[in-house]
């Protein structure tokens, strides 16, 4: 099950031998973060985009706001695995000095470089080299006359402001072009979006921008990339939060993968929220399976419940999982219960099944359950139901007392 993309033509950014990712046009969508590093900086740099890389980041962006960035650039590109957007602001000069550093495409801020013979100088020379163009309008620095006539930052104002950029392309002829309307504001961010996507055909990258730390800038990422994805609006992703930025393509994937937009590449470690029939720590279970899990890169949907009177069931589309009880961990495959184990022992357990899983196949660990454990899990479920009753939380004894103590 999946959302239904709406169609955009597609931008495709880089180009083989090289590496080359394809924005829009039906093209899986994209996860791009921005280095931290001076881009004068190239070890610095590189070492930077190939964690960002390592971690799912398909396209990664520069700043390019000196000449010794452009000449970092010129570095930097033969040598990353994945495409080299240039970040120019303000000087025309940097984008072309940004061209013949061989970076893949650029992003330019519409309202930052305003002189038409300027924007149009640096469309002409991309159409030349076949280098797209994100036009990437930005709330907080909207072009002031912009703003004026449409009574500050408003959708259609960030909009009218891509359309201006792109009447200026089309003047030498040029379209190869991705498109942006980021705004700190998620509900102004979704609206321009919204408005954007009925106004043109181009790919669009979506962005909460200044969104913050962790976790009120994931949070609003979400919100907003999230909700316009589910509209099948979005060709193209990036978290702008204030971390180390693998964070923004962990969360930019997390999302994607969530939605089914991408293919998982790594762990879904789902886990109960604990509660009052917990029969273990599931907050220390749960972090330790997963630091375990993600050292080994595996990619299952592994399920963590505090307890087996309810976990087996719920969990039961995860690949694997383990639930407690009476002191044992309750190994599961797709909801059966395939071995029972020291609840100290839980964790190791439940990676050495994954990793059997990995080697042998779901059917082959569930062929091999060792007999009896089914049994064993369900006798210690229907114990923990005999002596918790539904009333895990005791309420009828807590009115009882009340009544007590109000003499009722
Ligand atoms: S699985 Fe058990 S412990 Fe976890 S929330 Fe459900 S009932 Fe509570």
């Amino acid at each position: 099950m999946t959302f239904e993309r709406r169609t955009t033509r597609q931008v495709v950014v880089g180009r083989p031998p090289g590496p080359s990712v394809a924005v829009g046009g039906g093209a899986p969508v994209s996860v791009q973060s921005m280095t931290t590093t001076k881009t004068a900086d190239v070890d610095g740099t590189l070492s930077q985009i190939y964690a960002l890389a390592g971690a799912g980041c398909d396209i990664v962006r520069c700043t390019c706001n000196e000449e010794e960035a452009a000449e970092g650039l010129a570095r930097i590109v033969p040598r990353s695995p994945v495409p080299v957007v240039a970040d120019i602001h303000f000087q025309h000069t940097l984008a072309l000095a940004a061209m013949e550093a061989g970076v893949q495409a650029l992003r330019l801020n519409p309202g930052n470089i305003r002189k038409p013979a300027h924007i149009k100088a640096v469309a002409a020379e991309a159409k030349d080299r076949g280098i797209p163009i994100r036009i990437g309008v930005n709330a907080g620095s909207l072009d002031p006359e912009i703003a004026e006539r449409h009574g500050g930052a408003t959708p259609e104002a960030l909009v009218a402001s891509a359309q201006r950029e792109l009447a200026y392309f089309a003047e030498i002829g040029f379209d190869d072009v991705k498109i942006s309307v980021k705004a700190s504001n998620v509900r102004l961010m979704i609206d321009a979006y919204r408005l954007l996507s009925e106004t043109v055909d181009h790919p669009l990258h979506l962005g909460v921008t200044e969104a913050g730390p962790p976790p009120a800038g994931l949070v609003k990422s979400t919100a907003g990339i999230g909700t316009l994805l589910a509209e099948g609006i979005g060709d193209t992703i990036r978290y702008s939060l204030t971390a180390d930025p693998v964070e923004e393509v962990r969360a930019g994937r997390t999302l994607l993968e969530a939605l089914g937009l991408r293919e998982r590449k790594g762990l879904d470690l789902i886990a109960c929220p604990s509660c009052g029939r917990a029969e273990v720590d599931v907050i220390q279970v749960a972090s330790a399976a997963q630091a375990a899990l993600t050292d080994r890169n595996i990619p299952l949907q592994v399920a963590v419940m505090g307890c087996v009177v309810n976990g087996p069931g719920e969990a039961r589309e995860a690949d694997l999982g383990i639930a407690a009880g009476r002191g044992k961990g309750h190994l599961f495959v797709k909801g059966h219960v395939v071995r029972v184990v020291p609840e100290a022992d839980m964790v190791d357990a439940l990676v050495a099944e994954a990793e059997r899983i990995m080697e042998e196949g779901v059917d082959a660990v569930l062929a091999s359950a060792d007999a009896g454990a089914e049994a064993e899990a369900e006798a210690t479920r229907l114990e923990l139901l005999a002596t918790q009753g539904e009333d895990v939380n005791h309420v009828e004894e807590h009115v009882e007392r009340i009544r007590e103590i109000t003499g009722d």
